[in-house]
């Protein structure tokens, strides 16, 4: 029996699929299968395309593409090294076997390769396997190789064709959807980057399989994040079913990223290059994590760890502001514990944090704009909160003095 693909784009459809595809995972016992169960669209103002989501299907990748890509003559596979002898590897095989020339170039795991003698790297080794105008860009890995591979397909030949695989969570339910692609400098992250859309973004959740339960965990802080800024049933569901997420139960995580990809997706598609204030909700706990992660330094935290004690210190500012009640702040935090995340930093210094905050490219005209969070499933941008009450949120995540 295989599960019909799900025509999404509606909350309803999902959680109906959820319990479907629970009783047909167990009747299956989670065969292979070639294709993907669901599709869930981004649909932006110039351009749409589609996010595949399913279970051991990436040995069929070539059809999808086949289908989807016009004229395709060259696949460039960028891949993390900790997946390129596995799912980097099933990919070229099967693009290869449509007769399509096929390179492979593996990226060193970890930050430090997004960076420009990285790219450099890429560039030349495009230039030299002859990429042209109708080859594409295949990124497989977490988003460090999403994002620095995808930069290089936003400006080789100042543009070509981008299909993004993501094996982590993190990417799965975040940095594969959006198109903002980029590299660091020694002195700022994803300072030079790009909005560079792919053609679509290809999930099979069987890649987590083999991700360390860390970076497993750093995932779920972006899906808690969907939760508390636009999807309160989401945050109710993540409750109730913390254990079979931890457990990599594949039809609860199916339904945790599908649910991450319908938000991010919409919130993506109603402000695409963050004019407007709506894509920057998305920011959620950020700002307070990119304060952590260059304080600690980076590599100390994980992307995700930071973004849980973030989301822990935002919800205390609003705490002390009024805009939230005791209950929240305490629900929000249990959650966050529940995933065996962090809520707090005791070694959190604020004159530092404060410092690397001001410096977030978030800032604007001077004023340190902060997403707070106002009830369950809505936030507002604050821009007038004093050092003193973002220390004392700091200091106290879980406002247990108040
Ligand atoms: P990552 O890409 O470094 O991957 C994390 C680790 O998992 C790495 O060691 C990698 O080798 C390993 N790995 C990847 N897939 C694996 C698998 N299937 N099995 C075992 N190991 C695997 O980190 P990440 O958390 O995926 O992404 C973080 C990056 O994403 C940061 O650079 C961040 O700036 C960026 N990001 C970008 C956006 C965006 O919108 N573009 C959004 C959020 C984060």
């Amino acid at each position: 029996m295989t599960a019909e693909p799900d025509t999404t784009a509606n909350l309803e459809v999902l959680h109906f699929a959820y319990h479907l595809n629970r009783s047909i995972w167990n009747m299956e016992s989670g065969q292979q299968s070639s294709s993907p169960t669901r599709e869930i669209r981004v649909e932006l103002g110039s351009v749409t395309y589609p996010i595949y989501i399913g279970t051991q299907w990436l040995g069929g990748i070539s059809r999808v593409l086949q289908r989807d890509a016009r004229d395709l003559s060259h696949a460039m596979v960028i891949c993390d090294a900790s997946v390129a002898s596995t799912f980097a590897e099933l990919v070229r095989h099967s693009i290869d076997a449509l007769g399509v020339r096929t390179d492979m170039c593996i990226v060193p795991s970890g930050e430090t390769a997004k960076g420009v003698s990285q790219l450099t790297r890429l560039w030349d080794w495009m230039l030299t396997r002859g990429a042209d105008r109708r080859s594409i860009v295949v990124a497989v890995g977490g988003g460090v190789v999403g994002d620095l591979a995808g930069f290089a397909a936003a400006t080789y030949q100042r543009g070509i064709r981008l299909v993004h695989i993501p094996t982590t969570l993190l990417a799965q339910v975040d940095s594969s959807v959006g198109g903002k692609t980029g590299i660091n400098l020694p002195g700022g992250k994803n300072i030079i980057g790009a909005f560079w859309q792919p053609l679509m973004v290809a999930i099979d959740t069987n890649t987590l399989g083999s991700l360390p339960r860390r970076e497993f965990a750093s995932g779920i802080a972006e899906i808690i994040k969907y939760g508390v800024i636009e999807r309160p049933e989401l945050f109710a569901w993540l409750e109730e079913h913390a254990a079979a997420l931890l457990s990599r139960d594949a039809p609860a995580v199916t339904h945790a990223i599908s649910i991450s990809c319908l938000t991010k997706a919409a919130i993506v598609g109603e402000d695409e290059r963050e004019t407007s204030g709506r894509r920057a909700i998305l920011n959620y706990g950020h700002t307070f994590a990119h304060a952590i992660e260059t304080t600690a330094g980076f590599g100390r935290f994980l992307h995700g760890e930071a973004v849980a004690m973030g989301m822990q210190m935002a919800a205390a500012c609003a705490l002390g502001r009024g805009l939230v009640d005791r209950e929240f702040v305490d629900r929000q935090r249990h959650l966050i514990e529940a995933f065996q995340l962090p809520t707090r930093w005791p070694q959190a210094e604020p004159k530092q944090m404060l410092v690397a905050m001001q410096s977030d490219k978030k800032k604007e005209h001077g004023k340190l704009r902060l997403i707070l969070p106002t009830r369950l499933g809505h936030v507002d941008l604050v821009d007038d909160l004093t050092e003193d009450e973002i220390a004392a949120a700091i200091l106290d995540p879980h406002q247990e003095g108040r």
